[in-house]
C-alpha cells in the first residue's frame, strides 16, 4: 500500500490548543508510517508553496504542548478565496504528493477546506490541461480527503460541544471576572465586562455562569423588552438593597437588542451611571482571551482529536470526503463537514434575521438550558411563590475529600430550589453533621459569592455513618421534616448514601429520594465519567509540572512527580497526556521491577542521544512497594552520570484552588438537574434514589441500587474506567522518536 501523505495547517484566528493538535497529528502519522507535512501560515502557505510546506519529524513538534497560539503560524488569505489561488494550492500540495488534509480553524477556514475538497477533481484536471502536472500525478490523486477540527475560542460551530481553545478562553474570562469582582466589591462598584463572541454568546453565557455575574447580554437572546435597561437596573438595584457589594454585567461583543441594534459595553455603562447613579467601569478583555498557555482540557481535547483525525484518514473510511471531528458528551464523533457548515450558517442567519428563538433552539440543547439556569441565578431575589405552589424541604451536604466546585454546586442548588419555592437546609460537616444535627436553613443570600470559592463552605469530611449514627440521622431527618437529600461529594459520600439507602426498610426516615452529585478530584466514581473538581486538580498538576519542567532547562534531569488519586490513575494519565510525560505509572496497569528496568534503560538511551529532560508521573497508589521515593532512588543510583533525579510530591495543592470554569459549569448544570430530579421524585411511592453522571455519551441518573456491583470496593474505583482507552494515544505521544519510520529528513 502506498504511504499516505498528510498535510496539517492552522488557519484563521489562533486558539490555544492548536499546537497540541498539530503535535498529535504529526506524531500519530509518523507512528503509523505516514508522511506528514506542516503547511505554514495556513492557506497563504498553501498558495505560496516552496518552503511554506515542510515535512515534519518527531522533534519538530517537541516542547510545544504548553505553548499558546500556533507554532506553524496562521494567516488570513484573500487569494485562497479565489479559484486561481486554490489552483496554485492544489499544485503545491501535489508537488509533495499530499492529498489528505487536517485543517484546524474556525468557520471560515473549514469553509475553505470544504470548497477545496469539492473542487479538487476539476482543479487537478485543469492543472493537467495547463501542463503543470503530469496526467499520472492526476490519476494518483483523484480526490482530497479532509478532516476539520474546530480551532476557535468562540465555540460557534455545529458538530462539537466545544471547540479547541474555548475552555482556555473561559479560564481567562473567569480569572478576570473573579479579579474584577474582588475590586468591585471593595469599592461597591459596578463593572461592565466585554467578552469575545460576535455571533455566539457561548463565552459570555458560560463566563457569566461560572463567575456568578449579575447580568448577561448575548447575541442569540436579546432582552425581549423594549425597556430592557429598566429591567436590568431594577434587578441590580434590588441586588444592592439586599446586600450585594458589586454588580457585574457581562456583555458579548455581538450583543444586540431585539431590533438588531448593537448593545455596546459603553452603552451599558452609561445606562448604569445614569439610572442607578453608580460608579461604573468598563473592562474589555480583548485578546487576552486568546492568549496564554492552553488549559489541561484544551491540551487533551486537541491531542485526542489530532490523533483521531489521522486515524480516521488512515482507516480509508472517508477517502475523498470532508468530515469534522468533534466531541459530544465526552465521545469523539464525526459529522460531514458540509452539514456542520450549513447548520452553523443557519444559526448565524437566524441571529441576523432576528429569529432568536430559532437561533437558541439550533444551538445545542445545553445552551438553552444554561441560559435558563443563568437567568435564574442572576436574580436579585427569588420569584414570589405562587398560591398553592408546593414547597419541599430539601437538605444539601458535601461529603468526602474537598473538591473545588462543591460550593458552586451548593449555591446553584440552593438558588434554583429556593426560586421554585422550596426550603433548602444546609447540613454542616457532611454526614457527621447529619448525625449531630448541624442543620440550618439556607436562603438566597446565604450562598452569595460562593460560585467561585474553592473548598466547601458547608464543610466536608470522610465520615461514614455506623451503628448508632443511623438512629441519630433518622431522628434529625424527621425532626427537620426533610423530604429529599442532595449529597455533593466523593467516594465516602457515595458510600454513606448507600448505607442509608440500604437501611430504608428499617428507618422509614431514610425512605426519601436521595441524589448524589459526583464531586471529587480523583474522578473515581461509578456512573460518572467526569466528576466536579477533577478538572481543577488536573490544571493544578499541569501548572505545577510546567513550572517543574522549566526549572530544568539546562540540567540533564529526570523528574518523578507523584499525583493524587489513590488507586485511580485518572489524574496521573490525564496529566501525563497534558504535560508530555514519557512514562506514567498507574495501579490499574501495575508496576513491576521489569517495567522499571526497561524504563531506566530507555531513559539512559535517550540521555546518551542528547535528551535534556525526563518526566515520569506516578499515581500515588500505583504500587505499595515501588513508591515514588523508591523509583527516584533507583533512577539516581543507576542513572550514573547521565542524569540527575528529583522527585516532587504535589500533595494538597491538588485539592485546593478555586474551581475551573469547566468544574463550575458542570457543578451548576448537575445541581440544576438534581433539583429537578428531587422535585419529580419527592412524594412518589416508588421514588428512586440515584446518582447523576455522564455515562456513554449521555448525562443520566443511575439508580443507587445498581451502584454496588459497578464499584471495585477493594481498590476504591469503578470496575469500568473509560479513560483507560486513552492509554494508546498517551503511549504514542510519549514514546521516543521511532527510527524505522517513513520520516523524511528536512
Ligand atoms: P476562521 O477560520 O477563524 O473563521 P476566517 O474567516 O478569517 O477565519 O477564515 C480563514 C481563511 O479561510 C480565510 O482567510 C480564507 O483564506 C479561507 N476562507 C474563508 N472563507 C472561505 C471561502 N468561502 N472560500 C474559500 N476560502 C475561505
Amino acid at each position: 500500500m502506498r504511504v499516505r501523505r498528510i498535510g496539517v495547517l492552522t488557519s484563521g484566528g489562533d486558539a490555544p490548543g492548536m499546537n497540541a493538535a498539530v503535535r498529535a497529528v504529526v506524531r500519530t502519522a509518523l507512528d503509523k508510517d505516514a508522511l506528514v507535512f506542516a503547511i505554514y501560515e495556513g492557506y497563504r502557505g498553501m498558495v505560496q508553496g516552496g518552503d511554506r510546506i515542510r515535512p515534519m519529524n518527531w522533534q519538530s513538534v517537541g516542547g510545544i504542548l504548553h505553548q499558546g497560539g500556533t507554532v506553524i503560524g496562521t494567516a488570513r488569505c484573500a487569494e485562497f478565496r479565489e479559484r486561481n489561488g486554490r489552483l496554485q494550492a492544489v499544485r503545491n500540495l501535489l508537488s509533495h504528493g499530499i492529498d489528505n488534509l487536517v485543517v484546524i480553524g474556525g468557520d471560515g477556514s473549514l469553509t475553505g477546506a470544504q470548497v477545496l475538497n469539492e473542487e479538487w477533481p476539476e482543479l487537478v484536471a485543469e492543472l493537467v490541461t495547463r501542463g503543470e502536472i503530469a496526467p499520472e500525478t492526476a490519476e494518483r490523486h483523484p480526490h482530497l480527503t479532509v478532516v476539520g477540527l474546530v480551532g476557535s475560542i468562540d465555540n460557534d460551530m455545529y458538530g462539537t460541544d466545544i471547540s479547541i481553545g474555548a475552555d482556555t478562553a473561559l479560564h481567562r474570562i473567569t480569572d478576570a471576572i473573579d479579579a474584577i469582582t474582588s475590586t468591585a466589591a471593595s469599592h461597591q462598584r459596578s463593572f461592565v465586562v466585554e467578552v469575545m463572541g460576535r455571533h455566539c454568546g457561548y463565552l459570555a453565557l458560560m463566563g457569566a455562569m461560572a463567575s456568578g455575574a449579575d447580568w448577561v447580554l448575548i447575541p442569540e437572546n436579546p432582552p425581549n423588552l423594549d425597556d430592557w435597561e429598566d429591567k436590568m437596573c431594577q434587578v441590580l438595584r434590588k441586588g444592592r438593597e439586599i446586600g450585594r457589594r458589586d454588580s457585574i454585567v457581562v456583555v458579548a461583543e455581538g450583543a444586540q437588542d431585539r431590533y438588531g441594534n448593537p448593545i455596546t459595553c459603553h452603552y451599558v455603562r452609561q445606562v448604569l451611571e445614569e439610572r442607578l447613579g453608580e460608579d461604573t467601569r468598563v473592562t474589555i478583555l480583548g485578546h487576552v482571551q486568546r492568549g496564554g498557555s492552553p488549559s489541561a482540557f484544551d491540551r487533551n481535547l486537541s491531542t485526542l482529536l489530532g490523533a483521531a483525525a489521522v486515524e480516521t484518514i488512515l482507516s480509508g473510511e472517508i477517502d475523498g470526503q470532508a468530515y469534522l471531528l468533534g466531541i459530544r458528551n465526552n465521545t469523539i464523533k464525526r459529522t460531514p463537514l458540509a452539514e456542520c457548515l450549513q447548520r452553523t450558517h443557519e444559526v448565524n442567519e437566524a441571529v441576523r434575521n432576528g429569529e432568536y428563538e430559532k437561533a437558541m433552539a439550533m444551538r445545542s440543547a445545553s445552551f438553552e438550558e444554561s441560559f435558563r439556569t443563568v437567568r435564574t441565578l442572576v436574580r436579585a431575589l427569588p420569584h414570589e411563590p405562587e398560591p398553592g405552589q408546593q414547597s419541599l424541604r430539601i437538605a444539601v451536604l458535601t461529603a468526602g475529600g474537598p473538591a473545588p466546585g462543591m460550593n458552586t454546586a451548593v449555591r446553584a442548588a440552593v438558588r434554583l430550589a429556593v426560586d421554585k419555592g422550596h426550603q433548602m437546609l444546609g447540613v454542616y460537616n457532611g454526614f457527621k453533621g447529619l448525625v449531630d444535627g448541624e442543620i440550618v436553613p439556607l436562603d438566597w443570600m446565604s450562598v452569595n459569592g460562593w460560585a467561585h470559592l474553592g473548598g466547601s463552605q458547608l464543610g466536608t469530611n470522610r465520615h461514614i455513618p455506623r451503628n448508632s449514627d443511623f438512629y441519630a440521622i433518622a431522628r434529625n431527618l424527621e425532626e427537620h421534616n426533610i423530604q429529599g437529600l442532595l449529597m455533593v461529594g466523593g467516594w465516602s459520600g457515595y458510600e454513606a448514601v448507600l448505607e442509608l439507602h440500604k437501611r430504608r426498610d428499617i428507618f422509614p426516615a431514610f425512605n426519601i429520594p436521595m441524589v448524589c452529585l459526583p464531586a471529587t478530584i480523583d474522578n473515581d466514581l461509578p456512573c460518572a465519567e467526569l466528576s466536579v473538581g477533577a478538572d481543577t486538580a488536573l490544571n493544578s498538576i499541569v501548572g505545577a509540572v510546567d513550572k517543574i519542567k522549566q526549572s530544568a532547562v539546562a540540567a540533564r534531569r529526570v523528574f518523578v512527580v507523584e499525583v493524587m488519586g489513590r488507586r485511580c490513575g485518572y489524574l496521573a494519565l490525564m496529566s501525563a497526556l497534558a504535560t508530555g510525560a514519557e512514562r506514567v505509572y498507574l495501579h490499574e496497569e501495575g508496576v513491576t521491577l521489569n517495567d522499571l528496568l526497561v524504563d531506566l534503560k530507555e531513559l539512559i538511551k535517550g540521555f546518551k542521544r542528547g535528551k535534556q529532560l525526563g518526566l515520569i508521573i506516578r499515581s500515588e497508589g500505583a504500587n505499595d512497594t515501588y513508591t515514588t521515593d523508591f523509583i527516584a532512588s533507583l533512577l539516581k543510583e543507576e542513572g550514573g552520570d547521565f542524569f540527575t533525579v528529583r522527585q516532587a510530591i504535589l500533595g494538597h495543592l491538588q485539592q485546593g484552588g478555586n474551581p475551573t470554569p469547566f468544574d463550575r459549569i458542570m457543578a451548576t448544570r448537575y445541581a440544576a438537574k438534581c433539583v429537578e430530579y428531587l422535585e419529580e421524585q419527592i412524594g412518589r411511592p416508588d421514588a428512586v434514589s440515584a446518582c447523576i453522571g455522564l455515562v456513554a455519551g449521555e448525562t443520566r441518573f443511575t439508580p443507587l441500587a445498581e451502584l454496588p456491583q459497578l464499584m471495585d470496593w477493594e481498590n476504591g474505583r469503578p470496575k469500568q474506567e473509560w479513560w483507560l482507552n486513552l492509554r494508546p494515544v498517551a503511549r504514542i505521544m510519549a514514546q521516543p522518536a521511532p527510527h524505522s519510520r517513513a520520516e523524511v529528513e528536512g
